[in-house]
């Protein structure tokens, strides 16, 4: 059995651009994307001549200076940042992945040849079957190759037989089932593609003549180019010479995963129109009209539920204190593998404020709860700090679907909520209230249609097909769209 890696939020950028000093701006891009990955970063370069791939494990800050940045020359760049989870925790999954130079597993490397090219993918795909029959058939060995890297694979071989990088990403495309927005680049052009629900974003923008590629539209600003469109769902977008050239492979049906909305995406980014400080707010509007509590103070927890907290604090009028200070120097809590390190990790993260707290009915509001070990421990600290009283709202549903689409979730028997009810979760944190924001109410505060949306994680609908993961859930029957 091959091991199969999830856990894979990533974040990409990628520069096309005569004059432009692509790998610097790729790096800017990415910096503006540190939240979508943090284990390792990655930018290859090229001047139309040669290719330069530069990565290292650790953030944007840790991993290029000067020196890296000038071995990576040219007008064209393409970048990632890497989110995963312990398994697969190592420098030979950073991206971009440069297929069979795989053996380069060096921080550097460096080809020229016709056919090399480099891949970033922000996804996952949950099966990769099709994938490793198309290879099999073909008596190629892919043994050690992830799902990005088949994917390399697959459109190499397409130019190995003479395709052009846009015919060999239409001939190789049907072979991608699952999740993916993917940066590849040759060494003349950069190609975007989303897979045809659009599941992870991916955004298109103009620069100086040129063109930027990039997950979130926060770093498009960061770089200060405009935004022009989304990379739209099934849609192939090529920069080279010529300008850029757009092609629908496949009928795109816009699925976004709502998650973005909830947790992961920055606050300063635009999803489906949207600015998503200005969604988390409604989602707490909306928590105050649906738990209405008599509160002193709300605290949110830092800072995923910040918009969340003050749209509830406007809409109940129960004043909004900063009760939970975050190290920003800390990652996000998944970042740290096995459960015991993670555990410490919320006590490392938040420190509260007693004179915020201390005698006080507190209402917590935080974004979601995964395993519950931050509310636990949240609820832990809040009374040791005098809290009378300490009510947790979540500002989204239960989750209680594990996620194949490139956000990094447990096996669902980890899901505190695909295993427990509401009540047997108050009593697990140990709060004096839980209460979710409903399904309806979550839709509802997007402004935007539920059809536009992956709602997996809530809903247990998958609209890719998980192929053989389906066979890993095993909690079905708790789903009630209350
Ligand atoms: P729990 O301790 O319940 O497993 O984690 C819930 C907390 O993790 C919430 O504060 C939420 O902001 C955060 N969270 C939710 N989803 C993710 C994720 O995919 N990655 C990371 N790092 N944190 C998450
Ligand atoms: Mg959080």
């Amino acid at each position: 059995m091959k091991e199969h890696f999830f856990g894979e939020k990533c974040g990409i950028f990628g520069v096309y651009g005569e004059g432009l000093e692509a790998s610097r701006l790729t790096y800017f891009g990415l910096f503006a994307l540190q939240h979508r990955g943090q284990e390792s970063s990655g930018i290859a370069s090229s001047d139309g001549k040669r290719i330069n791939v530069f990565k290292d494990m650790g953030l944007v800050s840790h991993v290029y200076n000067e020196k890296a940045l000038k071995s990576l020359p040219g007008h064209m760049a393409v970048g990632h940042n890497r989110y995963s989870t312990s398994k697969s925790s190592s420098i030979e999954h950073a991206q971009p992945v440069t297929g069979n130079h795989k053996f380069l597993h060096k921080l550097m490397s460096s080809f020229k040849d016709k056919y090399a090219l480099v891949l970033a993918h922000n996804g996952n795909l949950p099966s990769t079957t099709k994938l490793e029959k198309f290879f099999d058939d073909r008596k190629i060995k892919t043994e050690e190759f992830n799902d990005s890297e088949l994917m390399a694979e697959a459109i190499r071989y397409y130019m190995l037989k003479g395709a052009k990088l846009e015919d060999a990403l239409v001939e190789s495309y049907p072979l991608f089932t699952g999740v993916f927005s993917l940066l590849i680049m040759t060494k003349d052009k950069i190609a975007a593609v989303r897979d045809k629900c659009g599941i992870r974003p991916f955004s298109l923008g103009k620069l100086d003549g040129g063109y930027v590629f990039s997950s979130e539209t926060c770093a498009l600003d960061t770089v200060n180019a405009y935004y022009v469109k989304d990379v739209a769902p099934g849609e192939m977008v090529i920069a080279d010479k010529d300008g850029l050239y757009c092609y629908q492979i496949e009928n795109g049906d816009q699925k976004l995963d709502i998650f973005e909305f909830v947790y992961f995406a920055r606050p300063d980014s635009i999803l489906l129109g949207k600015r998503v400080s200005e969604v988390r707010r409604n989602f707490g509007r909306r928590l105050a009209r649906e738990h209405h509590i008599e509160g002193d103070v709300i605290v949110p927890v830092p800072d995923s539920a910040t918009y969340a907290a003050e749209g509830y604090s406007e809409m109940s009028g129960i004043p909004l204190r900063h009760g939970l200070i975050k190290n920003r120097y800390i990652h996000r809590t998944f970042i740290q593998p096995g459960q015991r390190l993670r555990e410490r990790d919320v006590e490392l993260k938040l420190n509260p404020i007693p004179e915020v707290l201390s005698g006080k009915r507190v209402v917590v509001i935080d974004d979601s709860i995964v395993r519950g070990t931050t509310s636990q421990r949240i609820v832990n600290m809040l009374r040791g700090k005098g809290a009378s009283e300490v009510y947790i709202l979540i500002s989204s549903p239960p989750y209680r679907f594990p996620d194949w689409y490139g956000i990094d979730t447990p096996y669902q028997r980890r899901l505190i909520a695909a295993t427990r009810n509401n009540e047997e979760i108050r009593e697990f944190i140990g709060a004096d209230y839980l209460g979710y924001l409903s399904y309806q109410g979550l839709i509802d505060a997007t402004g935007l249609p539920e059809t536009v949306f992956s709602t997996s994680c809530f809903s247990g609908i998958y609209p890719i097909d998980i192929g053989e993961k389906t066979g890993e859930i095993e909690f079905r029957e708790l789903v009630r769209f209350s």
